[in-house]
Parts: C-alpha cells; structure tokens; sequence
C-alpha cells in the first residue's frame, strides 16, 4: 500500500478488541473524532468474533455518516500475541483466535487495508499522541490486570524486538522458587503482582484464620483487597504493599534497561485501586533512599496512572491506522 494511492481517503478507524466488548473509533484526517460504537465482543464462535468486530465497524461508521469508502485504513489492537507485518493472530485466548489470519479476512471483508497491533502496543502508541506525552521519546505503558505487560515506545518508535515479545515484563523472573505462572515457570511478576495474583494471595491469608475485614467477600477479589485496604485492613494493605514492592522492582528494571522518561500504568488493576501508583511510589521512595544512583534514575514524578478519561487503546488503533506499518519499523530515507 502506498500513501499517495489513499491520500483521497479522509477517515481512519481505530477498534480497541476486548474480551467483553469492542470499541471502534472513526476519525478524520486531522485526528478529529468523527463517531465512535462500543459493542459486546461476539464470541459464539472465532468466524462469530470477526462478523461482530465487521459489524461494529459499519455502525460506527453510519454514526459518523461515512462509509468504507471514505476510509483510508482501519488499526485493531489484539489482546493477544500479533504478528503485524503479516496479518496474523498467533494466539488471543479470549477470543479462542490461535494462528487466524485476521488481518486478511478484515481486508477481505471491508475492502480496506488492516493493521493489527497487540493491545497494550497500541496503548502506548495512542499515549504518545495525549498532549502530556507528545513530546516523549522514550516510554513505557504497563498494563497491569489479568496479566502484565508493557508497551514501550523507544527513540520515538514502538519497540518489537526480535520476536515481537518486547515488553512481556510479565514474565520478568522477580522471585526464584516464587509462586507458579501460567507460562510453567516460577515468581514471575505476573504470578506476584497481577489482578489475580492478589486475589489468591488474599484468600490464601483468609485461610489462615487472620483477623481481616477480606473474610467479608466470598470470594475475595482485586477490588476487595483494594477496598478493605483503603478501609484500613492490615492485610489487605501488607498484599498491597508487597505488590508495590514487586512492581517498583519491576518498573527500576524498566529504567535501568531502557532510561525511559515516563512509565505510565493501566489495566484492571490500576484502574480497580487508584492507590496503587502509591504503593509503587512508596517503594521507589525507599529505593531512592538506598541508592544514589536510584536517586538520579528514579524521579517520583516520572511515574503516572494512565490519563482518566483517556482511551489509550482506541486512539493507539487510529494511529496504527494512520501509520500502518511505519509504526514498526525505521523510515527508510
Ligand atoms: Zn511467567
């Protein structure tokens, strides 16, 4: 696909595929928001999930009063392992997609060209058009939920690495013999400092026979944990704690390895419990106190919850759209 060949083109449609539901973004040339439609994800069936993302496209783009047409490409961020040079999905267990080739089957059907994006990829580049980071070059969005991992763009650029694994810091070895991971190894972060991994950690306390205000939920939850925190339960605060101790361990090795400028959090869990940006900073807070060097590398204020209100997702699927594959990959001058 050439540039020139879809300048005539105005519109550009971002769709952020969830779990639950699918949202579709249209916008024009200028990055103006033209229409947008949010429904439940379909998952009767694989072929099922892309009729309703085909579906949801078309209602968006009746609200916009557009058609395909008008619509120079379409980005879709995948919660799911991506292959966007060639189209494919390897795996998205949500949406029981393994080895689909979504990217063709889009195209065919709408007569548009179709880039796909993991999720949290997409996140971050919808991050770097927000007015608070438009200027970054170097910065990382960590999803924080059912999973962790991040979406990191370096030099101005997102970055794949080799496999099109960068930013899988969910399975940063954090704790040697720790809890088991559905990866099959051990103490990864994911198994630590996930949405899930807190809910365990918090029946397994209620097990013990602890006083806690938790023994209030059947079956304990991240929000409950979250909740009985802020009411001031002990130990729903000691799991926080200990998660903000993993996740500050996880975010220094961020900025140790990439001397990014920003990290910003997202996901379930970040947005279940506004707090944990503190438990994180109360960790960096000590480890600036330990380290001359943390001190330097590790400014409080480099680190933000995701901007509220802010679709990171939807509009990193717009510039996907916009930029297709040049997302990816250096400019060849
Ligand atoms: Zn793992």
């Amino acid at each position: 696909m050439s540039i020139s060949a879809v300048s005539s083109r105005e519109f550009y449609v971002g769709v952020d595929v969830g779990g639950s539901k699918v949202a579709v973004l249209v916008s024009d040339d200028q990055g103006r928001e033209q229409g947008r439609y949010v429904a439940p994800t379909r998952l009767d069936s694989s072929r099922g999930t892309l009729e309703g993302i085909v579906d949801a496209i078309h209602t968006a783009l009746r609200v916009a009063q557009a058609d395909l047409e008008d619509v120079a490409a379409i980005g879709l961020g995948i919660p799911g392992r991506v292959e966007p040079e060639e189209g494919i999905v390897h795996l998205a267990v949500n949406l029981s997609w393994q080895n689909m080739p979504v990217g063709q089957i889009l195209q065919e059907a709408l007569g548009t060209p179709c880039w796909l994006e993991n999720d949290v990829r997409a996140a971050a580049l919808g991050l770097q058009r927000h007015p608070l980071y438009a200027q970054v070059q170097n910065l990382a969005y960590i999803s924080i939920g059912t999973g962790i991992s991040a979406g990191l763009i370096l030099n101005g650029r997102l970055y794949r690495g080799a496999h099109g694994m960068a930013g899988e810091i969910g399975h940063m070895m954090m704790l040697r013999d720790g809890p088991r991971c559905q990866c099959g190894s051990r103490g990864c972060l994911e198994a630590l400092a996930s949405g899930p991994a807190i809910a365990r950690r918090g029946e397994a306390i209620l097990q013990t026979g602890v006083k806690t205000i938790l023994s209030e939920w059947k079956p304990v939850t991240t929000r409950s944990v979250f909740q009985a925190a802020e009411a001031g339960d002990a130990i729903a605060q000691a799991i926080l704690q200990e998660v903000g101790r993993y996740l500050g361990q996880a975010l220094q090795q961020m900025v140790m390895a990439y001397d990014v400028e920003h990290i910003v959090l997202g996901g379930g869990v970040a947005s279940a419990g506004a707090s944990l940006l503190d438990y994180v900073l109360t960790d960096i807070k000590h480890q600036r106190e330990a380290s001359s060097l943390a001190k330097e590398m590790l400014q409080p204020e480099m680190f933000h919850m995701q901007p509220q209100n802010y679709e990171a997702g939807l509009w990193g699927a717009v510039v996907l759209a916009e930029n297709g594959l040049h997302t990816m990959q250096p400019l060849t001058i």
